[in-house]
């Protein structure tokens, strides 16, 4: 399936339901995707003191707020990530784990990335290591790969994917030793992952790394040695230059100037991505003004 939008909001925490909100009242078609949580980082919030006018709010209040605002005006929230985008010609073409889109601009609301980057993920990148299933899926037909899921086992659709295609597929729920950010990959979580298919085994390890030569050979899950040709990642927030191939970053922060433009023409960003400092005042504030940027953006071209 493929639909066409003046503008689709990748992320739904407090930047991108901001830019959603702007993008709503200035009456352009655009989609809002993002994961079942919306903000992982504003529900940990306990008590939020520094956001004006809402006093003593907890995270997950200020976040049910959010989304009441955002709902009473119409807006749906898809619940889909995000795996890849391709700039095309004034079109950009977005790919998720369900579905395909296209969109005249893009506002990346992606958040911070925190995760530990893995043994061998970037000398292997390209070379057998990908963030996008079904993309890059079909390159690994009647071969072995595993699927690294960050996201607390919401990875079900990609799993499917690449069992129709791999000859055998691992999939990988990473368990976290630290407690600081932590994804839900409690057993309940683990238990709610549906039956999988024949080729498909389920792991569960606390260390990886991924091994080669010229491209990938093996992936470790703590003591184990797993021959694969293929690893997939995915993880809750991937860094944005990963998603939009050719994005600037500055101090591994996605490079944006006061209008929140990227250096690629209709791609704006917003919130956390766009580096220090993390609060949701920045986040709502620039979620708005990359909205009303790229209804400029969009009313100077031709449709
Ligand atoms: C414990 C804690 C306490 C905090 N307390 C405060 C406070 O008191 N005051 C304050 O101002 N700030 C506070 N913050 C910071 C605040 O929560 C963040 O600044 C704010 O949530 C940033 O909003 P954001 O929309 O940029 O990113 P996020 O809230 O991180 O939302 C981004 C969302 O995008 C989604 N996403 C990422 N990649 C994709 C993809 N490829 N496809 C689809 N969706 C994707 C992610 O799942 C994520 O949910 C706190 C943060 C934490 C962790």
């Amino acid at each position: 399936m493929s639909d066409r939008y003046d503008c689709i909001v990748i992320g739904c925490g407090p930047a991108g339901l901001s830019a959603a909100l702007n993008l709503n009242i200035r009456n352009k078609s655009f989609l809002i995707l993002g994961t079942k949580q919306c903000s992982h980082r504003l529900a940990k919030a306990e008590r939020i003191d520094n956001y004006l006018g809402l006093p003593e709010i907890s995270g997950q209040g200020l976040m049910e707020r959010y989304l009441q605002h955002v709902r009473s005006r119409g807006i749906e929230l898809r619940e889909e990530r995000v795996t890849a985008v391709y700039p095309g010609d004034g079109e950009f073409a977005v790919i998720t784990g369900k579905s395909q889109y296209s969109a005249r601009s893009l506002i990346i609301a992606t958040g911070v990335h925190i995760e530990r980057v893995l043994p061998g993920e970037n000398e292997y990148l390209g070379k057998g290591v990908s963030y996008c299933a079904t993309c890059d899926g079909p390159l690994f037909r009647e071969k072995a790969v595993a699927l690294l899921d960050y996201t607390g086992g919401a990875a079900h659709d990609e799993v499917l994917f690449l069992a129709g295609v791999a000859k055998q597929v691992y999939y990988v729920l990473p368990q976290r030793a630290s407690t600081a950010f932590v994804h839900d990959t409690s057993a309940a979580a683990v238990a709610t992952v549906p039956s999988l298919p024949g080729n498909t085994t389920l792991m569960r390890g606390t260390s990886l790394s991924i091994k080669g030569t010229e491209t990938v050979s093996s992936l470790i899950v703590d003591e184990q040695e797993i021959a694969v040709d293929g690893v997939f990642i995915l993880r809750e927030t991937q860094k944005a230059e990963n998603l939009v191939p050719g994005l600037a970053t500055d101090k591994k922060a996605v490079a944006v100037n006061g209008q929140m433009e990227t250096n690629i023409a209709g791609v704006f960003a917003a919130g956390d991505c766009t580096g220090k400092p993390y609060q949701l005042a920045k986040a709502t504030g620039q979620g708005a003004v990359a909205a009303l940027s790229a209804v400029g953006y969009l009313d100077k071209r031709p449709k």
